[in-house]
């Protein structure tokens, strides 16, 4: 049947594309969907979004772009992977089988992995809606050549918002990074780059009040004094302050999730709590979530997928 697959995976990041090669390799017929409106990640998903990566092994260093795209290029070596820029909307379960909605089409599968990572947590203060794509952005990567010798700040302390900070002093004429605490908490690494960087200058145990402008960005409002005034002068306002976990499909079909909505997974197999369902990558639960880690979470899946679908043998 054409629209019967094997293996479903939910979400066409660095994990669930890695886990659909597996388990092609495995011969598991497989689909993985890859949400297709603009406003979401593309194919590849998060890391898409970084120009370094030099962490994930076998590459010293490349772009999150070209790695996903790799990774993408080899699952879609396999002829058992079929690749669809859908976005699925409901997942329902009928006997032993699971059946998936579509933006576009209906599909029947044995087995489901969830992989939908996450979306940009939004800076929840006055103006930050109003002037989403008016000088408040999400992806430095995406929108850095659009502030060339503009000033802009980095609300956030962590890696991503350290990089992301590097991406803008590229383009940018000055980078401030607005950070809750005393020290971001960024890779050893990443931290030296920032404090090499003389364009960069962090305010730390500030957060932002209230971003202002008339049709765009114009300044945001501190909660204490920096240079004397409380309002900061800039054009744009990148936000990376965390992520929220996209399960939502899951939870509707009774999968386990914890206080942050993470997917509750065997860490041994990746099987959630419902039996030919597994979850991997930024939307399953665990503190350390990197591309690598999402990676060997997702083919263990795969493997975990080809356990069940043996033993259970169903047709
Ligand atoms: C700025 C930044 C820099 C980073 N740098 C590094 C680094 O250097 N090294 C490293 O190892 N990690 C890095 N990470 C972390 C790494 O990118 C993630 O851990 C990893 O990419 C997560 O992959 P994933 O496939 O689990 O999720 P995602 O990449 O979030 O992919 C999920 C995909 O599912 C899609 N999706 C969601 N819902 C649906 C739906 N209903 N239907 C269809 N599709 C759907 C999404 O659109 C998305 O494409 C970085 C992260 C950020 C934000």
């Amino acid at each position: 049947m054409e629209n019967y697959y094997d293996f479903a995976v939910i979400g066409a990041g660095v994990t669930g594309l890695s886990a659909s090669m597996y388990a092609a390799r495995l011969g598991l017929k497989t689909v993985c969907f890859g949400a297709s409106h603009s406003s979401e990640l593309p194919l590849g998903g998060v890391i898409t979004t970084t120009n370094i990566v030099e962490n994930y092994p076998g590459f010293i260093s490349l772009s999150g772009p070209e790695l996903a795209e790799r990774i993408k290029e080899h699952a879609e070596s396999y002829e058992l992977v079929s690749v669809k820029e859908e976005k699925v909307t409901n997942i329902t379960k009928e006997g032993d089988k699971f059946l998936i909605e579509s933006d576009k089409g209906k599909y029947t599968s044995k087995t489901i992995l969830f992989a939908m990572g996450t979306k940009w947590k939004k800076l929840e203060v006055p103006g930050s809606n109003e002037f989403e794509n008016k000088g408040v952005a999400y992806c430095a990567l995406c929108d850095a050549p659009l502030f060339r010798n503009k000033i802009v700040c980095v609300v956030g302390g962590s890696d991503s918002a350290a990089k992301d900070a590097l991406v803008l002093a590229e383009h940018a004429k000055k980078v401030y990074i607005i950070y809750r605490k005393e020290n971001i908490r960024a890779e050893p690494i990443n931290i030296k780059r920032v404090l090499k960087n003389e364009k960069i200058e962090i305010i730390n145990n500030a957060n932002v009040l209230e971003i202002k402008g008339e049709k765009f960005v114009q300044s945001v409002i501190l909660d204490r004094e920096f240079n004397g005034k409380k309002e900061l002068e800039l054009n744009g306002v990148f936000v990376a302050i965390g992520h929220v976990v996209l399960s939502d499909l899951a939870k509707n079909i009774g999968v386990n999730t914890n206080i942050k909505g993470e997917i509750i997974i065997d860490h041994k197999t990746s099987e959630t709590n419902l039996a030919g369902v597994f979850a991997a990558g930024d939307v399953a639960d665990k503190p350390f979530k990197q591309a690598i880690t999402g990676v060997a979470e997702g083919c263990t899946a795969a493997y975990s997928a080809f356990e069940y679908i043996n033993k259970n043998k169903t047709e």
